[in-house]
């Protein structure tokens, strides 16, 4: 209880002050973060290396109270007791002073590692200046490679007659390989893109090698063989399971691949293509057959997805599935913009929980993206005078198109899928039956489980009668057409086994480096790549592929060991959802009790119940990553 109120008090003040810089960002606001942030750094750092707390937490585990706690108890102190020895704070003398060494050489090879990749990418620009080499592209990269071309110097560059200038910056350089006629420009960008980071000053192959051996060393003196196991013992994955599962779905996922690349090279074929097609080409003709087979632009189906309407909808879902209603409370609660919603559940006739909505893009002052985050948990330590709890209240904030003029904020699907992603996240903090604060809602969830809730609500967003009962047109109440659905379910699976292996080609890239791999023993990072590519690649990797010098999410991210949590949540979700299909869609009676029961296990335990148990509770047995292929057409039709 104590450490939950000194947690609390600053979660509070600090939610606050990280919510209004995320969205209502000013520079005056910025700098007076800035002058606070060190001490906010010093406090989490003293938290989580308290020797007292650990040995505390040390005695409740060891002490005569431990057989009268509850299970979330137990789980807050096993969580704390497990985060302190993997933080080093129980190794004594020369282990602990290694150890701290380690963490701090570990930092700034991280930084180096994010900064060699920084200038490698600032390093490459190509200015054009015919019309002829940008041939196209459309007129969104124009404008940013006009755009670029100006800040390289070009005064007078525009989108319509350049110069142009390409770098390797995502937005700039994606647009090239999907769209850019000419096959020289794409082969020269690509080859930029792969060599990022891999020569002279700037090359990471020695940061990877010295990361790799010091996370190795690290794990070692805290009691774990290698890296990837250190990363799974805070996790809901285990090393056998983790690769059990990138296996199934890698055996299922990689003749459809193969099938992918042989329709594409057909396509260009009979487009006029005669060269073979190489790694820079493959992109762009998968776009052209895209446009040829699914193509269904934003503009066509926003008509249909008027925000008022996809929330009533989305309500209507909550209530169907978890009994809950959701209700305006504008005026409740002070908000930061006018644009901003408030809404409150209830359950039963009595208020449960509360949320904002921030739903637009306001690029001036409001970080992009999309975001769930808490304003409070659930509580009994804080409850107020003659009340039980403290309710939950969440923040879903979004960047949606503006309404413009009288029209309301009209939809792209991909915003509606994102509505619904971040709703499933905050029905979780709000439909939370824990009492103790530390894990109630997502609190104390493992890191590869948290993305179970939200991925499990945009599964409903493909549910035909889900998705009818709100897609309708916003002037004349007509009924999204038929013909425009099936090309959203069919541009989702669109090349699914190509996307599936690529994913799990760096799944289990990363798992094999920080599992099996020594550096030092003869054999370059590059070559243990390339052996784990003769099973998820159907094209070899380029010679002079050194993608690995910047893969940031697991050498300057915090995804180590960890990029296969991807895959696990599309699975937990996806099989999730299966539950309702083997009760029956339509059969109304079945969909309720699936509803509750995923209410009261899923989105009502929390980090209370490993989340394995509660999966378990919810689904009768462990996760099966049949749904998932099923959903993405990868299982063969007679299965
Ligand atoms: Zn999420």
């Amino acid at each position: 209880m104590p450490l939950e109120r000194i947690a609390d008090r600053v979660a509070r003040a600090w939610g606050t002050v990280s919510h209004l810089k995320a969205v209502k960002d000013t520079k005056e606001f910025r700098e007076a973060v800035e002058a606070v942030q060190p001490e906010r750094v010093e406090l989490s750092l003293r938290l989580g290396q308290s020797k007292a707390l650990y040995e505390a937490f040390e005695g409740l585990r060891n002490g005569p109270a431990w057989d009268s706690l509850s299970e979330a108890q137990r789980r807050i102190v096993e969580g704390e007791l497990r985060d302190f020895k993997l933080g080093g704070v129980g190794l004594e003398g020369a282990e602990k002073e290694r150890f701290n060494e380690i963490q701090k050489e570990l930092s700034q090879l991280s930084t180096k590692f994010s900064n060699h990749v920084l200038d490698a990418t600032k390093a490459f620009k190509k200015t054009l200046t015919d019309r002829a080499d940008v041939e196209g592209l459309p007129a969104s990269a124009l404008a940013l490679a006009a755009q670029n071309a100006r800040a390289a110097g070009h005064e007078g560059a525009t989108p319509e007659d350049g110069p142009w200038t390409i770098t390797l910056d995502f937005p700039s350089m994606y647009p090239v390989m999907t769209h850019a006629k000419s096959r020289e420009l794409r082969e020269e960008v690509y080859l930029a893109n792969i060599r990022r980071a891999s020569s002279g000053d700037l090359d990471n192959e020695p940061v990877i090698e010295r990361i790799l051996a010091l996370r190795r060393e690290k794990a070692r003196l805290v009691g774990f063989a290698s890296h990837a196991e250190l990363s799974m013992a805070s996790k809901m994955a285990t090393l056998p399971k983790a690769l059990e599962l990138l296996e199934d779905l890698r055996a299922a996922s990689y003749d459809a691949a193969r099938a992918d690349l042989d329709e594409v090279r057909a396509f260009a074929r009979a487009q006029g293509e005669e060269a073979e097609l190489r790694h820079w080409d493959v992109t762009y003709w998968a776009e052209r057959l895209r446009e040829d087979r699914y193509a269904i632009s934003d503009e066509e189906t926003r008509p249909y997805f008027a925000l008022p309407a996809v929330l009533e909808g989305m309500f209507g879902l909550a209530r169907r599935l978890f009994g809950v209603e959701v209700e305006a409370a504008d005026g409740e609660a002070p908000v930061w913009n006018d644009d901003v919603r408030f809404f409150k559940i209830s359950q039963g006739g009595a208020p449960k929980a509360y949320f904002y909505l921030d739903p637009y893009s306001r690029p001036a002052e409001k970080r992009g993206g999309a975001w769930m985050d808490e304003v409070c948990g659930q509580s009994r330590l804080f409850a107020r005078d003659g009340e039980d709890l403290r309710l939950p209240v969440a923040h879903m904030v979004c960047n949606q198109t503006p309404p413009i003029g009288d029209k309301p904020s009209l939809m792209t699907f991909r915003e509606v899928e994102t509505l619904f992603h971040e709703f499933g996240h905050a029905l979780q903090h709000m439909l939370t039956t824990q009492e103790e604060g530390l894990v109630a809602g997502i609190r104390g969830v493992e890191w590869d489980a948290v993305e179970l809730p939200s991925q499990f609500m945009e599964n409903w967003c493909y549910d035909r009668p889900t998705l009818f009962a709100f897609a309708r047109h916003h002037e004349t109440g007509e009924a999204l057409p038929e013909e425009m659905f099936a090309k959203l379910v069919a541009a989702k699976n669109y090349r699914a086994g190509s996307m599936s292996l690529r994913q799990l080609h760096f799944a289990c890239t990363d798992l094999e480096l920080h599992h099996n791999f020594e550096p030092g023993q003869g054999e370059s990072v590059f070559d243990r790549e390339r052996r784990v590519a003769e099973r998820t690649t159907v094209m070899a990797p380029h010679p002079e592929d050194r993608f690995l010098c910047s893969f940031s999410h697991i050498f300057a991210g915090g995804y180590s060991a960890g990029y296969y949590s991807y895959k696990w949540a599309e699975v937990l979700s996806a099989d999730a959802f299966s539950a309702f299909e083997d009760a029956g869609l339509d059969d109304e009676e079945a969909v309720v009790a699936t509803g509750r029961r995923f209410r009261d296990t899923v989105l009502a335990l929390g980090g209370g119940r490993d989340p394995l148990s509660v999966f378990v509770d919810f689904r009768g047995r462990e996760p099966s990553t049949e749904a998932l292929l099923r959903h993405s057409g990868l299982l063969p039709a007679s299965a």
